[in-house]
C-alpha cells in the first residue's frame, strides 16, 4: 500500500487523514493496515513514533457501524496516559464521521462517574487499562457479546506492569469470532504466548530498524505582533533551513513579512491568491529549485504546492481552525525524514493552542526565541527564464545540454529544470549565474537563439 487512497477506507476516514496532513501511510501503516481492513489478526513489532495507534484506529473505525450505539471494538493499553492519547487520535480520525462514541476507561479514578456515562451512552470504542476494564466487566457494566475488534497495544509493557493475568481473562471472555491485534516494540515469550492462545494465523509484521517514522520537532514561541518580525528572523537565522515556508493567516501579512524578511537580507518571497499566473508559477519554481530560502504564503495558496519534506516550517501566526494548524505541520518531516514546526504565538492567540492539543493529542510546551540571531543564508542556487518552452519543442535535455555545453558548467551546477508552455526555468549555482548568462546569450540551444536572463 503506498497511499491511503489504496487501502479502500471510507471517505470520512480519507477526508480526516486529509485534515490532519498524513498524507503517505507509514511503514507499519503500510503493512499492516491492508490486512486488518481484511479482517486478519495482525501481530505487530512496532513502537511509539512509527504511527501504529492511526494503523489500528483506520481499521477499527472502517468495521464500525454507527447506526447502533453498541460496543465494537476494545483497546488495552498499559497506562492511563497512553489510553488518553489513543482515544484522542481516534477521536481525530473519527472527525467526520457522525456520532461515534468513543470512551477511555483507566484505573486510578473514582468508577460512578464510568458506570453512568456506560449507562447513558453505549460507547461504540473503548479504550482502557486491563484492571479497570476487568473491573467493569465484573459489574457487567461493558456489553462484550458486540465486539469485533481487540487491540493490545504496548503489550511488553501491559506485561511489564504485571496485567498478563488480567489481559487473559478479559481475552476470554469475548466473542470468538472476532479479529486481534497485538501490537508490541518487543518480543517476549510470554507475548508469543498470548499470541498462540488468542490469535489466529496472525500476520506477522515487522518494522526493520524500529526508529520513528514521523519525527517532527514543534516549538512554539510566546512573542506579541509587533516583535514577531524580530523573532521571525532570529528563528531563521539561528536555524538556518535550506528552505522554510512561513504561513500567514492573511495576503497582507504575507507581503509584508516577505517585504521585512528581504529588506533584512533574507531571499524571501510571497504567495497568495492574487498574483496572477506567471508571478506564482516564478516563486512556486524559485522556492522548489533552492533560488528562495522562505516562502511566505497563506494556507489557501500554499496548497497546491507538491513540495513535500520540508525542513521546516513557521506558523507566523496560529489560525483559528486547529486542523490547518495540524496541516501545516504535516508540510515538514514526512515519513524517514525529521521536520522542525515552530509557531509565533501572541497572548491574544494563545487560546488556539487548546484545541490543537486536543486534535494532536500532545500537551504542547512553550520554547525560548534564540539570543543571538544568525545572519541570512544566501540561496545555493539561481534561477535563469529562457523564453522558450514545450511549444516551442523545448525539452529539458537541451537545456541541460547547452549549461554543460556553451555555458561551461559542471552537471551537479544545474539543478531542478522546470518547462512550461512558453517559458523554461533552471536553477544554476548562484556564483556561475552571470557568466552562464552571458555565455548562452552568444550559444544556441537546439540550433536557435532565446532570450535568456535570470530573476
Ligand atoms: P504513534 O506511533 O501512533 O504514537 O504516532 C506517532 C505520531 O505520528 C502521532 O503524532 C501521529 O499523529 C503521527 N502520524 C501517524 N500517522 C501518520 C502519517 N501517516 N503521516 C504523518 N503523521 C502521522
Amino acid at each position: 500500500m503506498k497511499s491511503f487512497a489504496d487501502a479502500a477506507l471510507p471517505p470520512a476516514l480519507l477526508k480526516a487523514l486529509d485534515s490532519l496532513g498524513y498524507q503517505r501511510p507509514t511503514e507499519v501503516q503500510a503493512q499492516s493496515l491492508p490486512p486488518m481492513l481484511a479482517g486478519r489478526d495482525v501481530r505487530v513489532q512496532a513502537s511509539t513514533g512509527s504511527g501504529k495507534t492511526a494503523a489500528f484506529g483506520l481499521a477499527l473505525l472502517s468495521a464500525l457501524r454507527t447506526d447502533t450505539a453498541e460496543l465494537q471494538a476494545l483497546v488495552l493499553c498499559p497506562t492511563r496516559e497512553l489510553a488518553d492519547q489513543v482515544a484522542r487520535e481516534l477521536r481525530g480520525l473519527a472527525r467526520f464521521i457522525p456520532n461515534v462514541k468513543i470512551l477511555s476507561l483507566c484505573g486510578g479514578v473514582s468508577v460512578r462517574p464510568q458506570l453512568a456515562s456506560l449507562q447513558a451512552h453505549e460507547p461504540h470504542i473503548v479504550v482502557g487499562t486491563p484492571g479497570r476494564i476487568e473491573d467493569l466487566i465484573k459489574r457487567q457494566a461493558l456489553p462484550l457479546d458486540r465486539i469485533h475488534w481487540v487491540i493490545l497495544d504496548e503489550a511488553d509493557r501491559m506485561l511489564d506492569m504485571g496485567f498478563i493475568e488480567p489481559i487473559g481473562r478479559i481475552l476470554g471472555q469475548l466473542p470468538r469470532e472476532r479479529s486481534t491485534g497485538l501490537f508490541s516494540a518487543t518480543y517476549a515469550e510470554e507475548i508469543r504466548q498470548i499470541s498462540r492462545e488468542f490469535q489466529h494465523e496472525p500476520v506477522e509484521v515487522e518494522i526493520a530498524g524500529q526508529a520513528a517514522d514521523v519525527s517532527i520537532a514543534q516549538h512554539f514561541y510566546k512573542v506579541e505582533k509587533q516583535d514577531k518580525p524580530a523573532a521571525l528572523q532570529a528563528l531563521l537565522g539561528e536555524r538556518a533551513p535550506s528552505s522554510c515556508l512561513v504561513f500567514c493567516n492573511t495576503r497582507i501579512d504575507t507581503r509584508d513579512v516577505a517585504a521585512r524578511l528581504q529588506a533584512a537580507g533574507f531571499s524571501a518571497l510571497a504567495l497568495h491568491g492574487e498574483l496572477d499566473q506567471r508571478e506564482r508559477d516564478e516563486i512556486v519554481v524559485q522556492f522548489g529549485n533552492g533560488s528562495c530560502q522562505v516562502l511566505v504564503a497563506t494556507d489557501v495558496a500554499s496548497r497546491g504546492l507538491h513540495i513535500e519534506g520540508l525542513p521546516m516550517v513557521i506558523a507566523y501566526e496560529l489560525p483559528t481552525d486547529p486542523a490547518v494548524h495540524v496541516h501545516r505541520i504535516g508540510r515538514t518531516g514526512r515519513a524517514g525524514e525529521s521536520g522542525l514546526a515552530c509557531a509565533l504565538v501572541s497572548g491574544r492567540e494563545q487560546g488556539r493552542i487548546q484545541g490543537i492539543e486536543a486534535l494532536t493529542g500532545m500537551k504542547l510546551s512553550w520554547s525560548a526565541l534564540p539570543n543571538r540571531s544568525g545572519k541570512p543564508q544566501r540561496p545555493a542556487m539561481k534561477t535563469l527564464i529562457i523564453d522558450a518552452g514545450r511549444k516551442d519543442r523545448l525539452r529539458p535535455g537541451d537545456i541541460l545540454g547547452a549549461l554543460t555545453g556553451a555555458g561551461g558548467l559542471r552537471g551537479d551546477e544545474v539543478g531542478k529544470i522546470d518547462v512550461f508552455a512558453t517559458r523554461a526555468y533552471v536553477a544554476v549555482s548562484r556564483e556561475r549565474a552571470p557568466s552562464v548568462v552571458r555565455a548562452l546569450r552568444q550559444a544556441q540551444i537546439k540550433g536557435r537563439k532565446f532570450r535568456i536572463r535570470d530573476i
